[in-house]
């Protein structure tokens, strides 16, 4: 006999939304290894939405999210989204980069355009202009509230029933008779036919509890540090601006700059920290690319964005282990994407397919369904 409908295994940006999205006609019980929820990737992002980044299952996955971040239900509290408009810049010999962006993405964000070097300027004051010969600019960016979003899924799965332990780790699972029975680190036992493993860079490791072959996540840390703005100034007219070649991106926080260099170096699954060497580099390109002049850093942090071989997410059922849901691999876009992502695996999760307002965008269950070819060993 099961306890529940579904389990999820998670507590982040993915466990929180499906579960939202499946408690609505479904019991489901959350377990998080953590005491708090969005303690690893969902707690430690940059908090941007960027519709011109990523795959292009990725921008299907985002533009598909922005009506309902736009106008979110009402258990999200205050507005998710927040105008932050996107300059990416190239260096002297890089203007093709722009223009190859450009081609791809206009699609995906038509009102973007391209910029010669006194436009970059003209967006971005502290870019040094001997130092860029070309931009593109998406002026429909936006900043993310990724904690009323977050906070916001959770209210509404408990709203509608859902159940959330913290601080218990699932260490086994066995499956019988079509229901999973998962045990975790408090001693206690859950069962439901189905498990949705939302288990970000632990995605693998879950797997293997389950006796399902890996899907080869690899997670990689990603840094991000936080300077002063010159003289404090108030920053909020300035967009986020970041090297074509992916250098490093800077990004407006109040009268900070929150800046990354965009490193990922691959780790296991942990509680990942900021590279020091990593941020000494993105000190040197930020100080020469614009008059921002920073000298300390205030704070820091690492967080792991987990990918698999072509970078796209993990959404399904395992083709060989009934009842085992995957939900992973959103690499630096899971929150921007979880409105899209959680309604994509809720409708496959009921045997559903995919709803088709992302079809229509090329939202394809097949390139992200688990068992695809280029997830298979080489
Ligand atoms: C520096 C950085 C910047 C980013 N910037 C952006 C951005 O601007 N926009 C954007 O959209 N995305 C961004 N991302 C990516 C985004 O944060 C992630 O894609 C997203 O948070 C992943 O959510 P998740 O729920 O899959 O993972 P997590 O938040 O890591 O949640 C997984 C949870 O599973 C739990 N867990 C693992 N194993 C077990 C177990 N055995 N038992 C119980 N619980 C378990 C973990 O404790 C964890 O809480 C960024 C990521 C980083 C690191």
């Amino acid at each position: 006999m099961s306890d529940f409908d579904a389990i999820v295994i998670g507590g982040g940006i993915a466990g929180a939304s499906i579960g939202y999205e499946l408690s609505s006609d479904r019991s489901v019980c959350l377990l998080e290894m953590e005491d708090a929820l969005a303690f690893h990737t969902t707690g430690r992002s940059a908090a941007t939405f960027l519709e011109a980044l990523g795959t292009d299952q990725i921008r299907g996955l985002t533009t598909g999210s922005r009506a309902f971040l736009e106008n979110p239900p009402e258990m999200i509290e205050s507005a998710p989204l927040s105008p932050l408009p996107l300059l990416m810049y190239a260096k002297h010999g890089r203007s093709v980069a722009i223009k190859e962006f450009y081609e791809a993405v206009n699609r995906w964000v038509p009102n973007s355009e391209l910029l010669d070097a006194s436009q970059v300027i003209e967006h971005c004051p502290v870019m040094r202009e001997e130092h860029v010969e070309s931009g593109f600019y998406d002026p429909n960016a936006m900043e993310l509230d990724v904690q009323a979003i977050h906070q916001g899924y959770v209210r509404g799965f408990r709203a509608n029933g859902g159940k959330i332990h913290r601080s218990e780790k699932v260490v086994s699972m066995k499956h019988e008779s079509g229901i999973w029975e998962v045990s975790t680190s408090a001693g206690n036992s859950y069962r439901a036919p189905i498990v949705v493993n939302a288990a970000g860079a632990w995605g693998d490791e879950v797997a293997k509890l389950a006796g399902v072959a890996t899907c080869g996540l690899v997670p990689k840390v990603r840094t991000i540090f936080m300077v002063n703005s010159p003289s404090g100034n108030d920053t909020k007219d300035l967009p986020i601006v970041g090297d074509i070649d992916g250098a490093y991106y800077f990004k407006p926080e109040g009268n900070q700059f929150l800046v990354s260099p965009m490193d990922q170096t691959p780790s296991a699954p942990c509680d990942a920290s900021a590279d020091e060497i990593e941020i000494a580099r993105a000190l040197d390109e930020l100080n020469a690319a614009t008059t921002i002049n920073a000298k300390s850093v205030n704070s820091n942090w690492g967080g792991l964005r987990t990918f698999v071989a072509d970078e796209n997410p993990v959404l399904g059922f395992d083709p060989h282990v009934e009842g085992f849901f995957w939900m992973v691999g959103q690499g630096g876009y899971g929150i921007q994407t979880s409105p899209a992502v959680a309604r994509l695996s809720a409708a496959l999760v009921r045997g559903q397919g995919a709803p088709k307002d992302l079809v229509d965008r090329g939202v394809d269950t097949q390139v992200l369904a688990p068992g695809r070819p280029s997830l298979l060993p080489k």
